[in-house]
């Protein structure tokens, strides 16, 4: 035993439920899974450890859907879920879509889930797996009721982080592949009071304009604290609303409790002097006030686990169509944040970025090696550190999440495990669900 550590009391534990597909984390890649898991006809059992669904779409506060996928779950989650009642001039119709209301997406969610019969509990984190040999066979959870054991033929990690696929072996490494160093954490921000027709939204890292002091991102490194300092600022579906991704974290570890609680602490530090700035300085913000900030910080990158198939940057740029594909269609750019201070880093690239067609993700990215009965959907799958800063966008972990959910559903039935599925199988469903490479 390690100094420091002590042996817990042996207890005995209550089992809570035996599911068919058990899914850990209800963000976009979570939601995916359990719907469409229980669309197949599985015992579906959503485990979520705040109080609402959606994930860094909701309770992260996120400004909208970027990048897209055609033909999958995603799709439908924007067609049920965008703000109906709403209207920003400055979007058309498309992009209305895609910028999120979150209550309206919460309680639409929810829907979604009941109407497919996926069983949810909330405010329930996911602890500890439950092996059988190399197989996980459930995860303990916990909640105001205690704790015990969720029984699963095959279970989802769509925690982000893959809280449960690292307790229970399955390798991984963090962030980038020459240091470990992982993308910055930022906590989004909703500001009201804007006069929206006097400013302009920044929706990229490479844009800017002239303030009367000058241009905008330079005035803002010399204003704002680093390692935030950059502007964006997103439209929302309100009036005079408009969505900040201005604070910044670097050098933190999204799995580690004590960088977690220091990174909320001084995004909120920041806040104070971002609003000054732009209050100050930009047209428009004269009488703009902090609306609300996000519940759960939004933490771009840990865990990347290491899978049957690993994708990589250059399938990406080359668009590649794996035979045995899960995902089609996924289209976004390389988006590195600085992994030191404020900005783009410089293997990212937004709008240079070009790519005529979609690319696929191979289901083998979404199975662990060594640990049996799991599955990995989100942003924490096989990839490499700038793969993942393209397939980490909401439509594509969506899509992913589909796919997982129907493979562990076959599963199930089949009485097989993940890494036996033959692809056909799984391409067979996505393909009647209308998902197939184009
Ligand atoms: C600051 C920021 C800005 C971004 N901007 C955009 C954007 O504009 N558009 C876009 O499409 N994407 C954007 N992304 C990327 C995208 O939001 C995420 O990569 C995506 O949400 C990942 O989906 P996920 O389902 O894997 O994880 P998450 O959305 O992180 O969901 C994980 C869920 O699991 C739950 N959970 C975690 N651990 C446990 C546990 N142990 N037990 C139970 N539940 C648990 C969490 O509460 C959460 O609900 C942004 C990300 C960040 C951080």
């Amino acid at each position: 035993m390690k100094e420091n550590n002590v042996m817990e009391p042996q207890r005995e534990t209550p089992v809570y439920d035996t599911v068919d597909v058990l899914v850990l984390g209800a963000g976009p890649a979570g939601w995916g899974a359990a719907v469409s898991a229980a669309r197949e006809g599985a015992k579906t059992l959503l485990v979520e450890g705040s109080s609402d669904v959606g994930g860094v779409a909701t309770t992260g506060l996120m400004s909208h859907w970027t990048g897209n996928t055609t033909g999958g779950i995603y799709e439908e989650i924007i067609s049920r879920t965008h703000n109906v009642y709403g209207k920003n001039p400055k979007l058309n119709d498309q992009e209305m879509r895609k910028y999120i209301d979150h209550e309206t997406m919460k309680t639409r969610a929810l829907q979604m889930m009941r109407e497919a019969g996926v069983k949810l509990l909330l405010n329930t984190m996911a602890c500890e797996p439950y092996m059988e040999g190399k197989r996980l066979a459930g995860v303990f959870v916990e909640n105001k009721s205690g704790r015990s054991l969720i029984r699963a033929k095959v279970s989802i990690d769509c925690t982000g982080d893959g809280d449960i696929a690292a307790r229970a072996g399955a390798p991984y490494f963090k962030g980038r592949e020459s240091d470990g160093a992982m993308q910055p954490m930022t906590l989004m921000v909703q500001v009201g009071g804007v006069d929206v027709e006097r400013m302009e939204y920044v929706y990229a890292f490479e844009d800017s304009y002239e303030v009367p002091e000058g241009d905008i991102q330079k005035l803002a490194r010399a204003c704002i604290p680093a390692p935030a300092g950059h502007v964006l600022v997103y439209p929302s579906v309100f009036p005079g609303v408009v969505t900040l991704n201005m604070t910044n974290v670097t050098g933190m570890d999204g799995t580690n409790a004590d960088d977690l609680t220091e990174a909320y602490i001084r995004c909120r530090e920041q806040l104070p002097e971002i609003m000054e700035f732009l209050q100050k300085h930009v047209p428009g913000f004269e009488n703009s006030f902090v609306l609300k900030s996000a519940s759960q910080i939004g933490v771009r990158e840990t865990r990347h686990f290491i899978g049957m198939k690993t994708i990589t940057e250059q399938d990406i740029l080359s668009a590649r169509v794996f035979p045995d594909w899960a995902v089609a269609n996924a289209h976004f750019n390389f988006d590195v944040h600085n992994i030191t201070g404020a900005g783009l880093d410089e293997t990212g690239c937004q709008k240079k970025f070009s790519q005529k067609k979609g690319y696929t993700i191979p289901y083998g990215c979404l199975v662990p090696q060594k640990v049996d009965g799991l599955l990995l959907a989100g942003r924490c799958i096989s990839g490499t550190h700038l793969a993942h800063s393209n397939y980490r966008v909401m439509p594509i972990c969506a899509n992913m999440g589909q796919a997982a959910g129907i493979a562990a559903a076959l599963c199930a039935s089949g009485g097989i495990q993940p890494r036996e599925l033959p692809a056909e199988r799984l391409q067979e469903r996505l393909t009647a669900l209308g998902v197939r490479p184009e």
